[in-house]
């Protein structure tokens, strides 16, 4: 028969799943003759199998609990309900934290008879029935779920002594259980084992579960435990104390202490606790110890731990230790130093460090106190990291150059550009994590929520609608990227904390990256930003970012509305001073790193005026009539844009506009040339489905751009290119992978309206994660695999990259880095993560 006890001797923190993370570490922490109160575990396994055949199996588990009891009467000296009475708690100890979610029950083992003994002994009432009154509310509210409250109601009456509110306490439970309070120890602790077991399964610890991805049948460990008392006089008392300050990484102990209290009383917050260091005058030769104690701990742990104590009549006990809980500028801070300790390695520490914590290094957080208190009206897609607050506007053009705003928007087009700059955040009641705005808004590194479905906007009535919630232009909310939370009123922000030890871990990441990270950058500032993080060069400028700057937006709406040659060529010659002066620019940041330019890839109809006022201005700038301009646009106009007159296929049809574009790359270049600036460019040509589509524009590139050195290569964003990539290569010097296009077309669902059925897609299992996010590696991995082999096949010296948003999700860049590329490149505030993602996947 199995055995389903363990002594605290007999086991150690490998044997987790068997004994809980809490019996684990107390069996660890006996073992390294800390001074433990004695007790064993009932294992995880009895609790499956309780779970499974409830009254059967217990037949067979009481024996083995009952010889328990003896071995602990003996090695404590103690017996239950003897001379000098034994008290247990009984708590549950599941393999994964779950804080709070379960239960325990203290001095388990009293009677009436043990609390005449108590007196005896300590010759203190007070104390002995204060755990009296304690034991019956717990053991009533935990194993038989009578709500506490109905205990608080006795605690305001008045009694005339202390065992008339024990009667009432015991006739309150008789009356509601329909049975007397059990006197017999026996059945209290049977009766906590089954009611611990069976709190697996109640409803928040399943909710728990469920929320934080937590297997259900690991079930719980039950830890019974001599009981010791921080009550028992002046010379006792309770605390927890932390081994590293976990809100800054501080290298010093952290944490409080209550004298003559139990542990809740430190939670209960009736009485202010004293800061730990002033237990070194309290209690000198504890505070020595607990020092001792926690310095050893965290040398056998190789961490911070987060210790619980308890000092009986002057003599300290550890009742808990744990890997502590941090901020995720504690967690970066202690890891670093527990490598620079020689605790760890340093590849340890890389790996130990969240990279989502990073996000929150980078862009920004809600403070958590702030959070308890914060109304939550609604939820969306995290579009791009950090938190922001501040007052609604509806209309881009509306936003002060001064001031806290959140731009609110059905969805953003380019000429949301500058609301959105000069916006604290950005919310979309449409898009996905690919949209325009989450695109834009990662680049800049500012907060974003899309695909809001709850947002609904009253452009006339200047309101907007989450679920319930109505609010007015004007009023405040505050988003957080994160997660995609959207709360009314101002939420508390913490500063960033870009400071050494981020640039540390920067260092040290270094060393372990095979697969480069290169920025999609757009304008000097991306690209300054991009470098500032570690980036090793430009993986993607989308040229077309670059026509929204200014004024220049009419200077394109020419190009396109253009009746002849000369009309035309009179505008591409205005963007083509100005393209040419953003190239410079770029290339002087970049000093010789290698700069992918792509050519212009977006419909040319998302540049076209939408207003009658734009269409108006329009008209009389290039003195056409209003009705001339409207046909024009109409007939630009597509039921499917991402899959219409975009991409290559501008350039096939209106070559003169990649004509100036390569033209102005030359120009660019002659100026470096001029002012002794390296500069190393390669051209993206988008969209290629065909060969012919290739080399027609390759053509173009080689007649126009004579006598400097630059590279040539595409972006494989059709499934048609993947599969063809073998006579693509051969074309080419390097291909750069759109995931973001080439999950649109391999899954044949829309980058920008997709997020409406995404989340029904999670909730039901069908995706496993927005692909859009991470990448799908059975379907477009496949592809990729299929694209790498034949390019390599055909052009083995073929350089190639990622330039879609995955690469800067860390799940998709360990899938990348599996692959034969050399690089991901990604907005200049993912790079960190990228860079550190990278690391972790190669170590
Ligand atoms: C892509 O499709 O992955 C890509 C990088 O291009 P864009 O997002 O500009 O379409
Ligand atoms: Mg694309």
């Amino acid at each position: 028969m199995s055995n389903f006890i363990y002594f605290f001797k007999d086991g150690n923190k490998n044997l987790t799943n068997l004994l809980g993370g809490k019996g684990a570490n107390l069996c660890e922490m006996k073992n390294l003759n800390l001074p433990i109160p004695n007790g064993f575990i009932v294992t995880t396994e009895a609790c499956n199998q309780f779970l499974d055949n409830e009254d059967n199996f217990f037949e067979i588990l009481k024996p083995q609990i009952k010889s328990a009891l003896v071995n602990l009467e003996k090695i404590t000296n103690k017996k239950f309900g003897g001379n000098n009475p034994l008290l247990v708690s009984v708590r549950s100890g599941a393999p994964v934290s779950m804080p709070g979610m379960m239960d325990t029950i203290l001095n388990v083992g009293f009677n009436d008879d043990v609390l005449k003994k108590i007196i005896t002994i300590t010759k203190n009432q007070n104390f002995a029935y204060d755990l009296y009154f304690k034991f019956i509310q717990m053991f009533s509210e935990i194993v038989m779920n009578i709500p506490r409250k109905e205990f608080e109601k006795l605690d305001k009456k008045e009694f005339q002594n202390p065992s008339e509110k024990i009667t009432a306490y015991k006739n309150l439970y008789k009356s509601l259980i329909k049975k007397e309070f059990p006197d017999n120890i026996e059945d209290q602790i049977f009766l906590a084992v089954k009611s611990i077991f069976n709190s697996w399964n109640n409803e928040r610890a399943i909710l728990y579960r469920d929320l934080n991805n937590i297997d259900s049948s690991m079930g719980t460990g039950v830890v019974i435990q001599e009981m010791v008392f921080g009550n028992y006089n002046n010379l006792s008392g309770t605390g927890v104390m932390f081994t590293r300050n976990p809100s800054t990484g501080e290298n010093k102990i952290y944490g409080e202490y209550l004298l003559k209290a139990q542990g809740e009383d430190i939670v209960a917050g009736i009485r202010t606790p004293e800061d730990i260091s002033h237990l070194e005058k309290d209690m000198p030769k504890i505070y020595k110890e607990l020092i001792t104690i926690g310095k050893n701990l965290e040398k056998h742990y190789k961490n911070m731990l987060d210790i619980e104590f308890t000092i009986e009549n002057n003599k300290l006990y550890i009742l808990q230790a744990r890997v502590g809980k941090r901020t995720s500028e504690a967690d970066l801070k202690i890891n670093l130093e527990l490598a620079e300790e020689n605790l760890i390695s340093k590849k340890e520490a890389i790996l130990r460090i969240d990279v989502n914590s990073l996000y929150k290094i980078i862009n920004g957080k809600f403070s958590t106190k702030a959070l308890e208190t914060a109304n939550l009206i609604g939820t969306g897609l995290s579009g791009s990291n950090g938190v922001a607050c501040g007052k609604i506007v509806l209309n881009s053009k509306n936003i002060p150059e001064e001031g806290d705003y959140i731009l609110v928007r059905e969805e953003t087009s380019p000429e949301d550009i500058k609301g959105m700059y000069l916006a604290k955040g950005i919310l979309t009641a449409k898009g996905g994590r690919t949209s325009h705005g989450a695109v834009v808004a990662r680049g800049m590194g500012k907060c974003c929520v899309t695909g809001c479905d709850a947002l609904t906007i009253s452009e006339k009535e200047k309101t907007i609608k989450i679920n319930n919630t109505i609010l007015k232009e004007g009023d405040i909310i505050s988003l957080d990227g994160h997660n995609g939370n959207i709360y009314l009123g101002t939420v508390d922000i913490e500063k960033k904390t870009l400071n050494e030890d981020f640039f540390k871990l920067m260092t040290w990441t270094e060393d372990f990256n095979n697969l480069k990270v290169r920025v999609n950058a757009d304008t000097p500032e991306d690209a300054k930003t991009g470098c500032y993080f570690g980036a090793k060069g430009i993986g993607l400028c989308r040229t077309e970012h670059m026509f929204f700057k200014e004024n220049r937006i009419w200077n394109i709406r020419e190009m396109i509305l253009a009746r002849n040659e000369e009309e035309r060529n009179f505008a591409l010659e205005k963007l083509s001073i100005t393209q040419s002066k953003d190239f410079y620019e770029i290339f002087k940041v970049m000093n010789g790193l290698p700069v992918n330019i792509r050519l212009l890839d977006p419909p040319l109809h998302e540049f076209l005026p939408k207003t009658l006022e734009e269409k108006v201005y329009l008209s009389n700038r290039m003195n056409i009539t209003l009705l001339e301009i409207e046909k024009r646009i109409e007939l630009l106009k597509e039921q499917n844009p991402m899959l219409g007159h975009r991409g290559c296929r501008l350039g096939v049809t209106f070559p003169e506009i990649y004509e100036m574009q390569i033209k102005s790359i030359g120009i660019a270049l002659n100026l470096c040339k001029e002012k002794n600036i390296k500069a190393s460019v390669e051209i993206m040509i988008p969209f290629v489905g065909f060969l012919e589509e290739l080399q027609y524009i390759k053509s173009i590139i080689t007649k126009t751009l004579k006598n400097h050195d630059y590279k040539i290569g595409t972006m494989i964003e059709l499934p048609r290119a993947c599969v063809l990539s073998d006579k693509i290569a051969k074309e080419v010097d390097f291909f750069s992978y759109g995931t973001n296009d080439l999950t649109q077309t391999t899954l044949g669902i829309s980058r920008d309206d997709s997020a409406k059925f995404l989340h029904s897609y999670e909730e039901k299992f069908i995706y496993k994660n927005d692909p859009f996010k991470t990448i799908d590696k059975e379907g477009v991995g496949e592809l990729l695999k299929t694209s790498i082999n034949l390019g390599k096949r055909e052009n083995p010296t073929i350089k190639l990259g990622i330039c879609g948003e995955h690469g800067g999700d860390p799940e998709s860049i360990d899938f990348f880095s599996t692959l034969n590329i050399e690089y991901v490149s990604c907005s200049p505030f993912k790079i960190p993560l990228a860079l550190l993602a990278s690391a972790q996947s190669e170590i």
